[in-house]
């Protein structure tokens, strides 16, 4: 299921020293209003120490997709649908 989707070469916060840290594409589980929501995430993966992360914009990304997983789960329009602009509605 992970899937490595690039890699930045940069300060790892799992070991501590500059090297090339891998983008991998996964899912998290939470718990969002009694409700059990599994959504994909962006975690940083350290191959030196085996250590996934997340920077703020991951958590933020997670954040989103988490509530959008969770709106499609309870049937709510996810946020990109509100304005209602779709085919045929002229
Ligand atoms: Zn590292």
């Amino acid at each position: 299921m992970d899937k490595v989707i690039g890699k930045k070469y940069m300060m790892c916060d799992g070991c501590g020293t500059e090297h090339d840290v891998e983008i991998v594409s996964t899912e998290d589980v939470a718990v969002f209003k009694g409700m059990e929501v599994v959504f994909p995430v962006k975690v940083y993966h350290c191959g030196k120490s085996d250590i996934c992360y997340q920077d703020e914009a991951m958590l933020d990304e997670g954040f989103l997709s988490m509530k959008d997983v969770y709106r499609e789960k309870t049937g709510l329009p996810a946020s990109s649908d509100i304005r209602g602009s779709g085919p045929g509605t002229a």
